[in-house]
């Protein structure tokens, strides 16, 4: 008799487990989803340069990194990145990474240059040829963006980048701001300002899959 309740005890409280992980599972928007994020350049490659010296490479990784916490630990989202040190890959072996994973989205992550350093602004790319999957998540990214920078809107773009080309699944690239702006150069020397613009991201992304 008692190791009959024992039993029917023990069958309550696996029930019990199993529809609260189920639950838990549901509230994570991007659970089962499979991210490539791609922080732009490395290695010999620097990408664009603030006038005091720091590096788009070094920015696009952080602010990667920061993005590949924020989507599983908030999203439950399975992530891969292209490159998680300072190293050069190139932008075929970028784009095969994602390819033969068969990933869902692919978010490429860079910072403006220009000429004119009193430039400044926040744009988002797809492909010319993307789905409107592709051209939803760009919209979706460029809102939140823009709420957290506060900058010039420099519109939800496409452009026929090789990564944004050559990926099958729909693919986006973000340029939340400009490097080569003194002042923006100071704000992305902060973790916390790097930290943000991460979070928007992924508060982007999740709007594009609710
Ligand atoms: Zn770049």
């Amino acid at each position: 008799m008692f190791q009959r309740k024992t039993i029917i005890l023990g069958l309550v409280i696996i029930m019990l487990l199993t529809s609260l992980t189920e639950a838990f599972a549901a509230t994570q928007p991007l659970s089962g989803i499979k991210i490539v994020v791609d922080p732009g350049h490395g290695g010999w490659d620097p990408g664009a340069v603030g006038a005091n010296g720091l590096t788009e490479k070094q920015v696009n990784l952080q602010v990667s990194e920061a993005l590949r916490n924020c989507l599983v630990e908030y999203g439950g989202a399975t992530v891969k990145m292209t490159r998680t040190n300072d190293t050069h890959i190139s932008l075929k072996s970028r784009v095969s990474m994602a390819n033969s994973w068969n990933a869902d989205r692919f978010i490429s992550i860079h910072h403006n240059g220009s000429i004119n350093s009193a430039h400044n602004g926040t744009a988002v790319y797809s492909s010319t040829k993307g789905s409107w999957q592709s051209h939803d998540l760009r919209n979706k990214v460029q809102n939140q963006l823009l709420t957290m920078t506060g900058l010039r809107d420099l519109g939800a773009n496409t452009a026929n980048f090789y990564v944004l080309n050559n990926t099958k699944m729909p693919a986006i690239l973000t340029e939340a701001s400009f490097i080569t702006n003194p002042q923006e150069e100071a704000e992305l020397r902060s973790p916390n300002y790097l930290w943000r613009e991460a979070y928007y991201i992924y508060q982007g992304i999740a709007d594009h899959f609710k």
